[in-house]
């Protein structure tokens, strides 16, 4: 089979070819229609992130069709959890001290096949072509958790609109909250995509918003965001930080946390986030804004998403519709 491969960290992804790999008990083989890039995909590739596996084939927002069948399944980040730790026990999967994680430990979707633990598999809600549904398995299930970790404040930041943003937006705005977008400095491209997505506000990261929020997501793997969106809360506001990596955070002033302010990270996702997000998606319905590149351009929508050259998400489209 066609795969994109990571030889090591450091690496641009090279096509190779690949034996389609032979599912175990338990496991599903999938014919890949298209999988969904995203920021951690960057964070394998420069080794920010360790991957037990090379070459690797990455990329986690696999959705196909099992093999021999028309049943359509997604696969995300979440691969394999022990069951037996203290966090598998205790509802907390996302944290298992042994996860295994697509595109990362386990062979993931830039390939014609993956083959996947279907435990971990979700059925793709009808309504959604493949390539509309490929990013609602990592940028909507992670941002879905994020934004459950916000509380219900009415008064929403958003760091970074890029493909989880654009989708937390939409539930945010069905919930009835306000949402505030803060971009690159200069990027009013980015910026009119926010409003157009419900945004009443949209400016650069370094501004302050009119109003003090009730909390905020940063989806930008940049540290010096974070005090700045807790700059921005009001009294016990939470900064939730929904990303896999970030550059340092710099010091702040204790009286910026003081009020019961508080910083939090999210940490992958358990099978239940992506029962709930994938059951409320097509209820308001999510709509998902995809650009779309051949397998073998895996590399360049990588760079597109790395540049801040998209609006919404980027999606590797494989093979059938
Ligand atoms: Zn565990
Ligand atoms: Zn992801």
């Amino acid at each position: 089979m066609r795969a994109m491969l990571l030889d090591e960290p450091g690496r641009p992804l090279r096509v190779g070819a690949l034996p389609v790999p032979a599912p175990r008990d338990g496991e599903l083989l999938i014919r890949v229609h298209a999988c969904g890039v995203c920021r951690t995909d960057l964070h394998v590739l420069d080794g920010e992130v360790r991957a037990s596996l090379h070459p690797l084939v990455p990329g986690h927002q696999i959705v196909g069709t099992v093999e021999g069948t028309d049943r359509r399944v997604g696969v995300p980040w979440l691969g394999w959890t022990c069951g037996e730790c203290r966090y598998c026990l205790s509802g907390r999967e996302n944290l298992c001290d042994r996860a295994r994680f697509t595109g990362c430990d386990i062979h993931g979707g830039y390939a014609e096949y993956a083959v996947a633990d279907e435990r971990y598999c979700f059925p793709i809600p009808d309504g959604y072509p493949d390539l509309q549904a490929a990013p609602l398995l990592c940028a909507g299930l992670i941002g879905h958790r994020a934004l459950r970790m916000t509380g219900d404040g009415e008064r929403l930041g958003l760091y970074g609109f890029g493909a989880a943003a654009h989708i937390v937006s939409q539930v945010a705005r069905h919930e009835g909250r306000r949402v505030f977008a803060f971009t690159r400095a200069g990027d009013a491209a980015g910026q009119r995509f926010a409003r157009e997505l419900g945004a009443e506000w949209a400016g650069a990261s370094e501004e302050r918003p009119p109003e003090q929020l009730d909390a905020a997501i940063v989806f930008a793997p940049l540290g010096p965001l974070v005090p700045l969106a807790l700059k921005a809360l009001s009294k016990g506001g939470t900064v939730v930080c929904a990303g896999i990596h970030m550059s340092d955070i710099p010091a702040f002033p204790y009286e910026d946390l003081w009020g019961e302010r508080s910083i939090r990270s999210v940490a992958n996702l358990t099978r239940r986030d992506g029962d709930e997000f994938l059951s409320l998606a097509p209820r308001i319905p999510v709509r998902t804004t995809v650009t779309t590149y051949a397998l073998e351009e895996t590399g360049t929508a990588l760079d597109d998403l790395r540049a801040g050259r998209l609006h919404g998400a980027a999606v590797v489209r494989v093979a059938g519709g």
